[in-house]
């Protein structure tokens, strides 16, 4: 849809109207990744990356007209079935460094809790996700059109455009996410040789646990994300659950804490097993987060919850739209 009738549906206040008659009792969890200035380096960032002044605006709002909870305070009212009414709930993935340097002193000012999802293998350890490699290979690449081989398989890459990189980017990154750990290595060492892009480290560009203690003390909560970020619903049942134990017992101990809340990696639908429910609740957890686009519900399922996910390019209105859940209901009909 246009950004001109997303801007007419908020002004004739589509959306607080939406949410008065069909969301009263609904809660909005929001999903964002990162909050930084924009890398020119990067041509991922505009659609991944929420800049600080827009997250400033965006929790300015949230601050005015909803009740924000915290960890704590949404775990208890799942379990007794009972959202606060015009209650909202702000998640971070990934546990990027900028969610310390950028979110956090704008969640102090204006007092909004927030819960953040740990990697724990990422943490301390210099180690990057695939799709930040990808971005830097593909952002960096030089020559305007790529021929690439890969198991067999043979991709021409238009690399001509900053919007012509992206497309590629979007493309791959559904691709390496279903590969294991050692063909995504492969991969980004391949792609790497044909782009003639050395591989990056962004070592730091991650959470310390320093850091997370210390939003821990000002109002932010962490939760589960697995170990190592893959897809589960390519990984045995005992991966799994090894991954579920591992990474709840580090933020156990790292932050003196109890784990319950969890949001699964990459969060489609396609990449959540049908028993990881019951294995996260078998592994201590009280709820889990896709990012499977809505409102959460009085009466959802606790370890299918659904979030709103916020992007760089989300203007002031498109993020009322979204918040008031109108925007999935239209997304869904044009769907199905
Ligand atoms: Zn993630």
């Amino acid at each position: 849809m246009k950004k001109t009738v997303y801007s007419f549906l908020d002004r004739i206040g589509c959306g607080y109207a939406w949410r008065g008659i069909f969301e009263r009792t609904s809660l909005p969890v929001l999903a964002y990744h990162r909050v930084a200035p924009w890398d020119p380096g990067s041509v991922l960032a505009p659609a991944m990356v929420v800049q600080p002044e827009d997250f400033a605006r965006q929790m300015e709002y949230l601050a005015r007209n909803y009740l924000a909870l915290d960890g704590e305070g949404f775990a208890k009212a799942l379990a007794q079935k009972k959202i606060p009414p015009r209650s909202a709930l702000v998640t971070f993935d990934d546990a990027y460094e900028d969610n310390y340097r950028y979110a956090f002193p704008i969640l102090k000012k204006f007092s909004v809790p927030a819960v953040v999802f740990v990697p724990t293998a990422f943490i301390e350890t210099g180690k990057s996700f695939f799709w930040d490699e990808v971005d830097a290979l593909i952002s960096g690449c030089q020559i305007p059109k790529v021929r690439f081989d890969f198991n067999g398989q043979t991709w021409t890459f238009d690399l001509s455009s900053p919007s012509a990189k992206l497309e590629v980017i979007l493309k791959i990154c559904p691709l390496v996410k279903t590969f294991n750990e050692n063909d995504g290595e492969l991969f980004l060492n391949r792609l790497s040789s044909f782009v003639g892009v050395a591989r990056i480290s962004k070592a730091g560009g991650l959470l310390s646990w320093e850091q997370m203690r210390a939003m821990r003390a000002q109002g932010v909560a962490f939760g589960g994300h697995t170990h190592r970020h893959l897809n589960l619903a390519r990984l045995s049942p005992a991966e799994i659950q090894q991954e579920l134990r591992i990474s709840t017992r580090i933020l156990d101990e790292q932050l003196a804490q109890k784990t319950v809340l969890f949001a699964y990696p990459f969060g489609a639908e396609t990449d959540i097993p049908a028993a990881a429910p019951a294995w996260l609740s078998a592994a201590g957890y009280q709820a889990a987060f896709s990012l499977s686009s809505g409102l959460m519900r009085p009466g959802d399922r606790p370890f299918l919850l659904r979030r709103i996910g916020i992007g760089g390019g989300d203007t002031e209105d498109i993020f009322r739209l979204k918040l008031s859940g109108i925007l999935s209901f239209l997304a869904k009909l044009k769907n199905s």
